[in-house]
């Protein structure tokens, strides 16, 4: 019998009987004797994983569906305060698997990534930091709260961020202007409450770091996002390619952009708009997007069609923009089910498809890799995982005609001129968070003269105009990875550096780079992050020119 999302449901972690749970576990782990029981220890801790994952992933779904209701506050409130002791308990446990004498044999059945992961996790959490983690958990709510509360008065409506948003790409230039204005208005009258919750996020970071050992939060940082096989040299070189094969692409699409607008120069309020007549929009409200939706996975590949059905009957998407809705797009999983959520902010612009198809890659790689492995392998770093989303945004190209018509070239235009934009965009806001790490004592006002460096630097063309708010460098207080998941940023860009591949096989041959893909999707978690972009026939965005091909493909498409 299928349970449908609604019906969903995880107990309240009820803490003393999980640290029961977590004594028997090591004590019957310690006194194994055979390696059939350590092994079946090791699945018994996989399962309370699972289900206090699912408890969390319920949690997290439901608060940001709806930030305003008491009830979903609370457990927020109360799920920042166990993890940290929940993660203690499962460090506790990943210690006595990596010191096993039989660790030799354990890593045979599970994998030698399993273990690599938990080494990782292990160096990234003391009892020590306990506290700071509850703290920094509650800041990072808190940021999320103050940016879903806002109430934006717009020509005569009340909009949220997302609502404000289609308008910054109205055709209308005041309109534009006017749009912009009014969200950097919101953020400058709340802008001193978010510096504030920013600055002790980067204190309490840095503590946390020195209480680890480490010089600053970065290391820490890097390891908390699971970078096991490449370090901020990589990083580095990567930002490196990006600066002097993309910023000069995106100076030239500017240029184009501002004659094909008919304007002498794209202002910031004009970056979002490709062409004089509006970007395409979806021809259809949310339902009939969904019934195209299904026509275009059915067509792409029939695993895909299949598990997208899948997640329509049992209402696992929650897709319209509504008030007191937390902002932006994710996907979550419910181990417990074997089924992920998908969760986005549709205000009827082009951004809807792709944040859909986007998150629909997501969802697709974990039920894809949702077989009877550890929960540490369903799901890759960050990095990795960014690829499956942002490949399925390419791969669907050819079906875009089902959403936009006789606009679909004009979509496929603009998503191409987007994801170029996007890398000079995401590599500042990784190079920004490692000048705040390196200088933990900086001021407010100083970070906004970093992030106002880096757009100086990644994206010189960009001119705010009269927005002060935002030409003192301020847009990073709107990008929320920053709050809640340091130095996830860059995965973004590295990941689009493999999806932009993934659009050129699929024009020599969609099939072939289908299967590719959908290999990609199954290898879940299986792998660090070069060895997956090496499996799935990829180059690796640390190897210098790796941006060389796609870019002089992306340039003859769009010039
Ligand atoms: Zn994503």
């Amino acid at each position: 019998m299928e349970t449908r999302y609604p019906q969903m449901h995880s107990p309240d972690p009820d803490l003393n009987a999980i640290a029961d749970a977590y004594d028997t576990l090591n004590k019957d782990f310690d006194r194994a004797t055979l390696q059939g029981d350590r092994i079946a220890a090791v699945q018994r801790w996989d399962g309370l994983r699972r289900t206090f994952g699912t408890w969390e992933a319920l949690v997290g779904a439901r608060f940001a569906q709806n930030t305003q209701d008491e009830a979903t506050a609370a457990a927020k409130t109360r799920h920042s305060e166990i993890r940290p002791t929940i993660t203690n308990l499962n460090v506790e446990f990943q210690k006595r698997l990596l010191s096993s004498p039989h660790r030799d044999e354990l890593e045979a059945q599970f994998g030698s990534h399993a273990f690599a992961v938990w080494e990782n996790d292990v160096s990234t959490f003391d009892p020590c930091i306990e506290e700071d983690l509850v703290a920094e958990s509650k800041l990072s709510t808190a940021y999320t709260k103050l940016i879903a509360s806002a109430k934006i008065p717009f020509r005569g409506e009340t909009l949220n961020l997302a609502g404000l948003r289609k308008y910054t790409t109205d055709t209308d230039r005041d309109t534009r202007r006017a749009a912009l204005g009014a969200t950097y208005g919101f953020l400058e009258e709340h802008g001193a409450e978010v510096d504030r919750i920013f600055d002790e996020l980067v204190r309490l970071r840095h503590g946390m770091a020195r209480k680890m050992g480490c010089e600053n939060f970065i290391e820490l940082g890097y390891r908390r996002m699971q970078r096991i096989d490449y370090t901020r040299d990589d990083v580095a070189t990567y930002r490196g390619e990006v600066l002097k094969q993309v910023v000069p692409l995106v100076k030239q699409l500017r240029t184009l952009q501002a004659q094909r607008l008919g304007v002498d120069k794209v202002m910031a309020w004009d970056a979002g708009l490709y062409a004089p007549s509006g970007n395409p929009k979806p021809h259809g409200d949310h339902d009939w997007m969904l019934k195209q939706a299904q026509l275009m996975f059915d067509e792409l590949d029939p695993r895909i069609g299949e598990f997208f059905a899948m997640m329509v009957r049992r209402e696992l998407l929650d897709l319209k923009t509504r008030e007191g809705k937390a902002g932006g797009g994710f996907c979550t999983y419910f181990a417990d089910y074997g089924v992920p959520f998908v969760f986005a902010n549709f205000n009827g612009t082009d951004g809807d498809v792709r944040v859909f198809t986007h998150e629909i890659g997501h969802a697709f790689q974990g039920f894809s890799s949702s077989d009877d492995r550890l929960l540490d392998c369903v799901w890759p770093s960050y990095d990795a995982a960014e690829i499956h989303s942002m490949s399925l945004e390419f791969l669907t190209y050819p079906q875009m005609d089902k959403f936009f018509e006789e606009e679909a070239d004009g979509f496929r235009w603009n998503h191409l001129a987007g994801a170029l934009t996007f890398l000079p965009y995401g590599v500042a806001g990784d190079h920004f968070q490692h000048l705040v790490y390196e200088n933990p004592d900086a001021t407010p006002e100083e970070r906004h003269g970093m992030w106002r460096s880096m757009e100086q630097k990644y994206m010189p063309d960009l001119d705010w105009g009269d927005i002060d708010y935002a030409a003192k460098g301020s847009r990073w207080q709107f990008q929320g990875h920053y709050f809640g998941m340091p130095f996830y940023y860059i995965d973004y860009t590295l990941a689009q550096t493999c999806a932009m591949q993934f659009w050129l096989a699929c024009e020599e041959d969609q099939g072939a780079a289908l299967e590719r893909y959908v290999n990609l999707c199954k290898l879940g978690g299986n792998a660090p992050f070069q060895t997956l972009v090496a499996q799935a026939g990829l180059i690796s965005p640390f190897t210098e020119g790796c941006l060389d091909r796609v870019v002089q493909r992306a340039a003859k498409a769009l010039f």
